[in-house]
């Protein structure tokens, strides 16, 4: 089976996936049980997809403040439809404002 030399496998690729999609499984039921804090998964999510090229979907970074890497919850985070049929996401900690198309 021929390999590239170095270079990152499928089946790796598949792994980290697989990791981020654990960790943001992780952020729902932190707050009943802490397995990892909520800005521990944040750091890790994006350590992984930095390093094994994974670009994270929409529905994953709206899940987070890119810039204070802090996790929305309902208390920090301002949602809004635009007319245009964005939607506005404003992280309260920090002030950052996202657009998303839906
Ligand atoms: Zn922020």
């Amino acid at each position: 089976m021929p390999r590239g030399r170095g270079r990152r496998t499928k089946f790796q690729e598949k792994l980290a996936r697989e990791r981020i999609e654990k960790l943001f499984s992780f952020l729902h039921y932190n707050r009943r049980s802490t397995i990892i804090s909520p800005d521990k998964c944040v750091k890790l999510v994006k350590l992984i997809s930095k390093r094994y090229n994974q670009r994270l979907s929409g529905k994953d970074k709206s899940k987070f403040c890119r810039k204070c890497d802090s996790v929305f919850t309902a208390s920090n985070v301002r949602f809004r439809i635009s007319n245009k049929g964005w939607r506005t996401v404003t992280c309260l900690s920090c002030g950052e404002i996202y657009r998303f198309q839906i």
